[in-house]
């Protein structure tokens, strides 16, 4: 019998009797990250890995019935080994391996092969069956190198800073703000943040991930003369909402995989994109699964389809698991349907 299952409520543990980021309130909910879309609220038990806590518990309560291990400590659960492993896609993110009659599987949640010194780097587990995210299963998703990002954005900044306009970034508040916080020339200016970022802000720096100084945008007057030296981070929700008042002359830009595809920037309505994501592209999903040794493989997220094709012409035992996730609103824009048809193969 599969370790691993798919519920209406989520993937389903049938051996261990618990959830791994379910989508409805179940009673044992195994979480790999805090990101909406994995973890939700109004579970009865929560086990997660031990640098995640601080964030899931801002997130869905300080008083959730929340119990964590050590990343590579193993719990034994109705004869079902469970520990967790670093998944580098955001802190406290984590890949879930369970071990019961000889048998390994592991599922990745959201994960990210570029190492970017803000969480601890994807570590690859040897498994039978890998159930991994496919956010960005096509070939066309190939990201840069992270520095090269980071010098897009601080020149951005820089010839903004030149003629006195603000630069707002808009970039999800969980993960990617504080990579983008870690990454760029701190030099260059005051750094403001939206009320969404700060607190998790304090969470990193809690951990003892080095971020530059920053100012909630909300304590700094409109007239105040830095804020036209500025660089902004806040989520892409605020885009079109009166938070915005406050910037007189600005330029915006979105950092997201998305900005892969033209049509998203254009949508989004901003000036810039800059191509930056927390999950893996395609040579770093096939080199993870590459490195796991599964046989079997199921793909989360988006693109699945085109990946598992391309995994089958591997002669990979490779299916799709139908999952919620990726409905986090922040993570959006993803494409729309019609726009992605256009770039497949
Ligand atoms: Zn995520
Ligand atoms: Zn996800």
């Amino acid at each position: 019998m599969d370790l691993v299952i798919s519920r209406p409520e989520g993937l389903y543990c049938p051996a261990g009797d618990f959830y791994i980021d379910p989508w409805r309130p179940v009673e044992r909910a195994v979480i790999t990250h805090a990101h909406g879309d994995h973890a939700r609220a109004g579970n009865q038990h929560y086990l997660a890995a031990a640098p995640g806590e601080a964030i899931l518990r801002v997130r869905l309560g300080q008083d959730i019935n929340l119990q964590t291990l050590r990343y590579g400590e193993r719990l034994l659960h109705h004869g079902v080994f469970l520990s967790f492993h670093p998944a580098g896609h955001v802190l406290g993110s984590a890949q879930v391996r369970l071990e019961y009659g000889g048998e390994v599987w592991v599922a990745s949640g959201d994960y990210k092969t570029e190492p970017d010194g803000t969480c601890a780097a994807f570590e690859p587990v040897r498994c039978d069956t890998f159930i991994t995210d496919s956010t960005f299963g096509l070939p066309i998703y190939r990201w840069q190198p992270q520095v090269q990002v980071f010098a897009e954005i601080n020149q951005w900044w820089q010839a903004n800073a030149a003629v006195e306009k603000t630069s707002v970034l808009f970039c999800h508040s969980l993960g990617k703000a504080q990579r983008i916080l870690h990454g760029i020339d701190a030099r260059l200016g005051p750094i403001l943040v939206h009320g969404a970022v700060e607190p998790i802000n304090r969470i990193y720096r809690e951990a003892g991930v080095h971020l530059p100084a920053t100012i909630d945008a909300a304590d700094i007057k409109k007239s105040d003369p830095m804020m036209r030296k500025a660089l902004v981070l806040a989520p892409p929700s605020a885009a079109n909402s009166s938070w915005m008042r406050r910037f007189v002359d600005y330029s915006d830009g979105l950092a997201s995989g998305w900005m892969r595809l033209r049509g998203t920037r254009r949508r989004f309505g901003v000036d810039r994109g800059f191509v930056l994501s927390d999950h893996a592209d395609w040579p770093g999903l096939l080199w993870a699964i590459e490195q796991t040794g599964a046989e079997r493989l199921m793909a989360t997220h988006g693109s699945s389809g085109a990946l598992v094709r391309y995994l089958r012409e591997q002669r990979l035992d490779a299916m799709a698991f139908d999952t919620r996730y990726g409905e986090d609103e922040e993570e959006n824009p993803a494409p729309a349907e019609a726009e992605l048809a256009a770039v497949l193969p």
